[in-house]
């Protein structure tokens, strides 16, 4: 057999969180309200009603160009493109086919072998969403809740070469795309969908062959499993004398099988032109300038930040800088404890992300804020509290609000650093083991850990153990 070449490229659909739809005063988000309730004139295409273009729907849209390293287009147009269909009632969609908001762009994927994979983006533009309709008791029922709502169309270059890395675009996209603030990409709820071109070529072959079109892979699992399947069934085909035909497929994600849809059309089919109802959207040098600025740090620039700059392993590095709130949080309480990035790093690995975990809340929202978390780890390095009490005590924080230092005091959680008080309690456990105490000072000096093992039970741990060990050393020499 002949070695082949996987050519991917995807097609993404990017619900922007705006407030309201793109072209209408509408709410943007109605996941859960019932069906055609959140709809007017507008969006639901009767006679007559001009669209206005929705600001924000602009600005976001722009600042992903931004992040994307696209040319943010000064002058962007928007046009019709016909279809019917009955989810889309003016008979046309509302895009920008000439003048897109973004032209080119990339995005760096950085593979798990360490390997950054470029991938090109051959254009990106605003559009609005159509409704659904879905299938209720043998009936067709549509809904227009979702007619009108902001989408970004983002297509790469057939620059990716394997459903692993498609899979690896859609879950950097999805990461970028919270970290930026401008869709909560959430795919099951449709903010991020996509759909896959797929065809094959022999391995050093530079010609692009014709390809299928996947649509609705839409979760990272779907990406990879259609692409492979797809691939394999391409490669098998002209193995075996067949030629691929330009066909349309569906992913059915329940059962993990691809079936064919409908022979593509060609673009012309959809008789684009101008939309005459709407004005340009015109931004200036300095608009262009401000969005580019406002894009904050991205995620794989802050990654390698904290490598260089905390010294945090590469994993620590991944976790901390997987969600932007998580890493400010983690950059706030270490600019409030410099000495020590390394240990709020392993405190925010291991006991905040559970705590995160058990109580579903995101880093931003959570109680104990990162001068609390600070307050704690000072408690242990000043020898206040020990370990045990401080993972306890960032439980209580979270759920009492009150402060470290006022829960210790309250509690009486504090380690015992009063030398006298100490001492006096360790005279009564070593007056209670005349045995052991006779055999150390005969020269098993191994009971040692015995003794501040009793110290510790004693005062249920909250012994100083610094201060035990000497108090022992001193009590036990005569
Ligand atoms: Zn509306
Ligand atoms: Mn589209």
């Amino acid at each position: 057999m002949k070695e082949y070449e996987i050519i991917v490229g995807l097609e993404t659909h990017i619900q922007l969180n705006t407030e309201t739809k793109i072209f209408c005063a509408c709410k943007a988000d109605s996941w859960e309200a019932e069906p055609n309730t959140n709809v007017c004139p507008v969006c639901t295409g009767q006679p007559g009603v001009l669209p206005r273009i929705n600001a924000e729907a602009v600005q976001k849209g722009a600042l992903l160009a931004a992040a994307m390293h696209a040319e943010i287009n000064p002058c962007s147009l928007f046009d019709r493109k016909h279809y019917f269909y009955p989810d889309l009632p003016k008979g046309f969609q509302i895009t920008q086919l000439f003048e897109p908001i973004g032209k080119g762009g990339y995005l760096d994927l950085y593979m798990p072998d360490g390997e950054i994979k470029r991938v090109r983006i051959n254009k990106m533009h605003l559009e609005e969403d159509a409704g659904k309709t879905k299938l209720e008791h043998g009936q067709r029922k549509v809904d227009l809740n979702r007619g009108g709502v902001p989408l970004v169309e983002m297509v790469t270059e057939p620059d990716l070469r394997s459903g692993e890395e498609a899979a690896q675009y859609l879950s950097q996209l999805r990461e970028l795309l919270r970290w930026i603030g401008v869709s909560e990409a959430d795919m099951e709820r449709g903010h991020l969908r996509c759909d896959a071109n797929v065809s094959i070529r022999e391995k050093g072959s530079t010609v692009f062959n014709t390809k299928t079109e996947i649509k609705n892979v839409n979760s990272i699992d779907s990406v990879r499993q259609a692409i492979t399947q797809e691939a394999k069934r391409q490669i098998e085909l002209v193995e075996s004398g067949g030629k691929v035909e330009q066909y349309t497929l569906d992913w059915d994600a329940d059962t993990g099988k691809l079936s064919m849809m409908r022979s593509k059309e060609g673009e012309a089919d959809y008789r684009y032109f101008r939309e005459p109802d709407l004005q340009p959207v015109i931004l200036s040098n300095e608009e262009i300038e401000a969005i580019k600025a406002s894009l904050p740090e991205l995620p794989y620039a802050r990654r390698r930040r904290f490598v260089e700059e905390y010294q945090l392993s590469a994993y620590d590095a991944e976790v901390l800088t997987s969600e932007r709130g998580l890493s400010d949080y983690f950059e706030e309480a270490v600019a409030l404890y410099a000495k020590e990035p390394k240990t709020i790093s392993n405190w925010m690995m291991n006991d905040m992300i559970r705590l995160m975990n058990d109580t579903g809340k995101s880093a931003r929202d959570l109680v104990l804020k990162p001068a609390a978390l600070v307050e704690i780890v000072k408690l242990i390095d000043d020898g206040k509290i020990n370990a045990a009490t401080g993972k306890s005590l960032l439980v209580k924080v979270e759920q009492t609000g009150k402060s470290p230092a006022t829960i210790v005091e309250e509690e009486g959680l504090g380690l015992i650093a009063d030398a006298d008080s100490l001492r006096k309690q360790i005279e009564t456990i070593l007056a209670g083991a005349p045995n052991e105490v006779a055999a150390y000072r005969g020269g098993k000096e191994t009971l040692m850990g015995w003794f501040v093992g009793q110290v510790m039970r004693a005062t249920r741990g909250k012994a100083d153990p610094k201060l035990t060990r000497e108090i022992l050393v001193e009590l036990l020499k005569n």
